[in-house]
This record gives C-alpha cells, sequence and structure tokens, in this order.
C-alpha cells in the first residue's frame, strides 16, 4: 500500500461488530483481533486485520498510533440526549412531569442565549469525546439559535450529528413555547441549513405528544413528509402519569403509539424514547413501521419511570430496531458503559439478560442500525467513517484486580461494562483524527 499524506494507522486490540450477537451467535456476529490495525485514510477506514498482514506493505514512514494492549472499538454512539440538560443532571425532583417542569423547564429558558448555547455546545461535545462517544441523536432546546450554537460546534469538530429543535407549544412556560407555524418554519429553515451539511444531519423534534397540540403534531408530520430521509425524534410511553395525560388529551387515540402513528411520524429513523409501558400492539405496529425503540436505563431509574422489556421487543414480529442511550438529564451518566450496566441491572430485574458482547454491540453497530447510519458508522468495514474509541480495561486498581481473574474477552469485556465509566476511555478519534486524549 502506498502512503499518503492523510493515512495513518491505529494499532491495538481491535473489536468491532459485524451483527447482533444475541440474533447471529456470539461468534459469527463478533470480530475480534488480538494483535490488530487499522489504516485510515482521509478519515475513513480502508483496512483492519492482523498487524502484520496490514502492516506488511505500508511505507516505513506512515504514523502509527500503537494502543496496545488497549481495546480500538468503533466510537460510542449515543441515539437520545438532552443538550440544555447539562446542569439539570442529578436534580432531585418527583416523577418525569414534575421534573421537567421543576428543573428542566427552567433551564431551557436561558438557551435564548446564543453565548449560553455557545459555551453548553463546547462543554456538551467535549464531555461526549471524553466518554468515547462520537455520535449522538441530540435534543436542543426550542430556540433556534441553540440548534445553530450547536451543529456549528459539531460541524467545527467534524463529528457526525443528528440534533433538532423541540418543538413544543402547550403545557410549559411561555418563553419555551413556539406555535405550530413557527416551530415548522424553523425547523424547515435549520433543516435546510444544516441536513448534510458536512457529517450533521437533521431530526425532525416534537418534544413528547404532552407538549404539541394536534396542529403542531400535523406540522410536524407535514415536514417528516416533505423530508422522508431525515430523522424523527420523541418521546414514547415513559412514564404511567404521561401515558394518561396523552389519553386525555387525544381522547380518539387507541393508544399512545397511534398519536404519533395518525401524524405519520411512525417510520423507518424515527427513534422513540424509553417504550417501557407499550403493550404487543404498539410493539407490533413500531415494528412493522421499521422505527427504532431506545432504552435510556440510568434515565428510567432515576426518574422510576419503570422496566424496559427487551425480551418483548425482540419476540415481536417484525421486531422493532432497539437502541441504547444515555438520555441525559433524566439519565445520570454521560457514560455508554455506565449506561450499559444500568442496562443490564434494568433487564436483571425483569428476570432477562444482557451479555456483554451484546450490550457492546449496541454502543456500536446496534446504535447505528437504531439510527439507520450502519452504512456511516458503527464498525470497521472498509469504507466507514474511522470514529473510534480506545478502551483501556485496567483504569483504576480495583478494575486491574478484577481483569487479573479474566479468562475470555467476553469476561473482560463484562467486568469493563459494569465497572468502567469515562476512566476507562484512553483516547477518542474522529474521522481518523485524535481529538481526545486522557490526562496523566
Ligand atoms: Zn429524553
Amino acid at each position: 500500500m502506498s502512503a499518503s499524506a492523510n493515512m495513518r494507522a491505529i494499532r491495538g486490540r481491535l473489536l468491532w461488530f459485524e451483527d447482533d450477537p444475541a440474533l447471529a451467535g456470539e461468534d459469527a456476529a463478533t470480530r475480534y483481533i488480538e494483535d490488530g490495525c487499522l489504516i485510515v485514510e482521509d478519515g475513513v477506514v480502508r483496512a483492519a486485520g492482523e498487524a502484520s498482514d496490514v502492516l506488511r506493505n505500508a511505507d516505513d514512514d506512515m504514523p502509527v498510533d500503537d494502543w496496545r494492549p488497549f481495546l480500538v472499538m468503533p466510537g460510542f454512539i449515543d441515539p437520545h440526549l438532552h443538550f440544555p440538560q447539562t446542569q439539570v443532571i442529578g436534580s432531585f425532583a418527583g416523577d418525569l412531569l414534575d421534573w421537567l417542569h421543576t428543573y428542566t423547564f427552567v433551564e431551557e429558558q436561558k438557551y435564548a442565549d446564543p453565548a449560553v448555547t455557545e459555551a453548553a455546545a463546547r462543554f456538551f461535545l467535549d464531555e461526549l469525546l471524553r466518554n468515547g462517544t462520537t455520535t449522538a441523536g441530540v435534543y436542543c432546546s426550542v430556540h433556534r439559535q441553540s440548534v445553530e450554537a450547536f451543529f456549528a460546534e459539531a460541524e467545527r469538530r467534524n463529528m457526525r450529528m443528528v440534533a433538532g429543535k423541540v418543538m413544543m407549544d402547550r403545557d410549559a412556560p411561555a418563553a419555551l413555547l413556539d406555535t405550530p407555524e413557527t416551530s415548522y418554519r424553523d425547523s424547515k429553515a435549520l433543516l435546510e441549513k444544516w441536513h448534510g451539511s458536512g457529517r450533521q444531519l437533521y431530526a425532525i423534534t416534537p418534544r413528547f405528544a404532552v407538549t404539541s397540540s394536534e396542529a403542531q403534531l400535523e406540522m410536524a408530520g407535514a415536514l417528516a413528509a416533505e423530508y422522508p430521509d431525515c430523522h424523527i425524534q420523541t418521546h414514547l410511553s415513559e412514564s404511567r402519569r404521561e401515558i394518561a395525560t396523552v389519553a386525555e388529551r387525544f381522547p380518539w387515540s387507541r393508544d399512545y403509539t397511534d398519536v404519533y402513528e395518525r401524524y405519520g411520524l411512525v417510520r423507518r429513523k424515527a427513534l422513540f424514547g424509553h417504550c417501557i409501558h407499550l403493550s404487543d400492539s404498539e410493539r407490533q405496529r413500531l415494528g412493522t413501521a421499521g422505527a427504532t425503540v431506545v432504552l435510556c436505563p440510568t434515565s428510567n431509574l432515576f426518574l422510576g419511570s419503570g422496566l424496559f422489556d427487551l425480551a418483548a421487543l425482540r419476540a415481536t414480529e417484525p421486531a422493532p430496531q432497539i437502541a441504547l442511550a444515555t438520555d441525559i438529564g433524566g439519565g445520570t451518566s454521560y457514560s455508554m458503559l455506565v449506561t450499559a450496566s444500568e442496562a443490564y441491572k434494568v433487564l436483571a430485574l425483569g428476570g432477562q439478560k444482557l451479555p456483554a458482547l451484546a450490550a457492546f454491540y449496541m454502543m456500536t453497530l446496534g446504535n447505528a442500525r437504531g439510527m439507520g447510519l450502519e452504512k456511516q458508522i458503527g464498525s470497521f468495514a472498509v469504507g466507514r467513517e474511522a470514529d473510534l474509541v480506545v478502551l483501556d480495561p485496567r483504569p483504576t486498581a480495583a478494575m486491574k484486580q478484577r481483569m487479573a481473574r479474566v479468562q475470555s474477552l467476553a469476561e473482560e469485556l463484562f467486568a469493563l461494562m459494569m465497572m468502567g465509566d469515562d476512566r476507562a476511555v484512553a483516547a477518542t478519534y474522529v474521522m481518523g483524527e485524535q481529538v481526545y486524549t486522557k490526562p496523566g
């Protein structure tokens, strides 16, 4: 291989997935190379394999980042979190609706100020990278300027982000309300400007049915019909009180999912946060539409919303896409490792299991598929964008002590996901460029 100026090698214990270990079997789905090497050119994966093979024909002057004995994986993907909630995370409150009114709706009003949003965007993206997260599905505030600031900062860093302006025209403070018309107009202007600009993608973002009128959901649906390749993101069936409120406000609906169906918002690349209390019929309709349900375990535990039923979703024919997310700031950690460990516990309480390989699949290729981005990110297949995370399985004394006893990759990954957090992230790369290095 003759080296171009934009070429580099990244060597380490390569791990990625080609399929879902829960469905295809762990051996068939998992690619693990003990002494592996990636070749990255112009930000995309050119080769991934045994270091001895990949480096054999490489020019001597090609730079090599040697991370052995650390793991090198595709960057983590967090398909559901809220950009304006970095300063309400960990706030004591009652249930979901209390928490929104007491903290979130107060905080989000500050995002009318571009100085606030610009500083928050820098913090937010720094924090994602510190946790090894390279792509996210992001709710901005209702203010256009919050979306502008977010996308501008993401584009400056060349990070692949999916984000949108929250649409909300009732049941919130007046300063946070738009109207059906302004929410349509503002969303469309932002979409036209940012969707497909560099690596940025727009998500049509009605917050949830509680805070949108029928007229607003209709406008959201009109926009979705005009832009069939755009993402849609909202919340569905998170808490019992929320579900009761939706039933009251949309008396014609047969269930919560029906409200979004009515307005054409249930389809491929539509991401529904939480989906805890779904009926069999709702699961089946979400699956038939090719929609994605997003498990947000730290948020569900923190707000006491309920326990996600992965087995019921997987047993649905056809099954919806299933993704795993932090839901900052109802969620309590930016770390996808912590999120996976809490997912394990949520499922354990329901008598279900989440093996380590299935969890690491979810954080990478599974979430890429859930976002309809598996052709761009989530694996080391040739041609994928080279976003990656370097993981140190022994960052603390307790983890070093534990790891001395592991005898297989699956055991090591399980201990890493149960005990690990941002301290396990040694480095993060975006499009082949190292953009975060753990200090010290
Ligand atoms: Zn959320």
